[in-house]
């Protein structure tokens, strides 16, 4: 059926491998692109009316779906990308929309010597995906510099919620995958432009040397915890470079698994189940993904 009384683009039918980083994943059958707020209420509106579900798509460089997809409306705030920027007397308060990427958001702020996030810089998810899994690196996250944030509720209703009332904690949030999140605001000092560019030269050359960039993948698999990096277990279990199908543990970063080419969400899937059992066997440690699964059980 098509969508009534929305304004931005709907796409039917739509194959997840071709909107995930890792690129794999079955078709949903409803892909919105809000124009703006009230668009965004009338999507969720028909979604909810279809008795469908409806989850947020950022840049999907964290998810992994199933080869036979899911029944859900999938939102995906990309045309909803604007940026505020209030001088105040210590820096400025940055309001960023959900579908901006954080690149640009980062590069925006550094233009201006507004430091905060730069550590933050090549993540490669929005500001709406990175809030949700409390994006971090280089012993920064996305949480470190907010204020608040707006969010539009199932029923269509705009909330503010303050940081301290989202639960944030390493790579996770109280954000559900009912709260759709508009907009946020940092709170950003103001620093020295140089510096600020010569850390984004940093992270991003750090990322250069120790990713895999040059292959599909949705980041780091599993949650650094406990004792040490989750790469080294999984170096310790004799993992690097194991496969399943065309889903490979990098070689270059054992906590990553790489898409060679053709690989399905059954095949990562099976290759994190092998990853899992096998560093538990040999180190004793409980691996817990980082990234989310789509469609693998009866639920969205
Ligand atoms: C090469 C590579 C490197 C990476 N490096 C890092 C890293 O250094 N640190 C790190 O933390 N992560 C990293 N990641 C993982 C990923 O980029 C982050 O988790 C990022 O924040 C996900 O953002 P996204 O927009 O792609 O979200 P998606 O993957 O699209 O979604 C992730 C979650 O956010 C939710 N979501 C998306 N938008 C909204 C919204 N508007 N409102 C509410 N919920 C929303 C989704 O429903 C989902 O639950 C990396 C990934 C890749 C591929």
């Amino acid at each position: 059926m098509e969508p009534q009384g929305i304004r931005g683009r709907v796409l039917t039918n739509v194959p997840m491998k071709r909107y995930t980083s890792m690129k794999v994943g079955g078709a949903v059958p409803y892909l919105f692109y809000p124009e703006d707020e009230a668009d965004l209420g009338a999507a969720i509106a028909w979604l909810t009316g279809m008795r469908l579900p409806f989850r947020l798509l950022g840049n999907g460089t964290n998810v992994i779906v199933a080869d036979r997809g899911f029944a859900a409306g999938l939102i995906r705030m990309s045309r909803m990308r604007r940026l505020r920027i209030e001088t105040t007397e210590t820096g400025a308060l940055v309001t960023a929309a959900a579908g901006l990427p954080l690149k640009s958001l980062i590069r925006s702020c550094a233009a201006r010597g507004l430091t905060g996030q730069e550590l933050l810089f090549g993540i490669p998810g929005t500001v709406g995906g990175a809030l949700k899994m409390n994006a971090g690196s280089f012993g920064a996250a996305i949480s470190d510099c907010l204020v608040s944030l707006r969010y539009m509720d199932e029923k269509g209703e705009a909330r503010k919620l303050m940081k301290d009332e989202l639960g944030f904690a390493y790579r996770s949030s109280t954000i559900s995958d009912r709260q759709c999140v508009i907009e946020a605001a940092f709170e950003l000092k103001q620093g020295d432009r140089g510096r600020i560019r010569a850390d984004m030269d940093y992270v991003w050359q750090e990322r250069l040397r120790k990713h895999p960039m040059e292959r599909p993948s949705a980041g780091s698999v599993f949650k650094n915890g406990g004792g040490g990096p989750c790469w080294s277990y999984i170096d310790r279990a004799g993992l690097r470079g194991a496969c399943v199908g065309a889903a490979c543990v990098s070689d270059k970063h054992p906590n990553f698994i790489v898409n060679m080419g053709g690989a399905t969400g059954a095949d990562v899937v099976r290759l994190i189940e092998t990853v899992k059992k096998r560093v538990h066997d040999a180190t004793g440690v409980v691996l817990e993904e980082e990234v989310e699964l789509w469609g693998f059980d009866d639920g969205a």
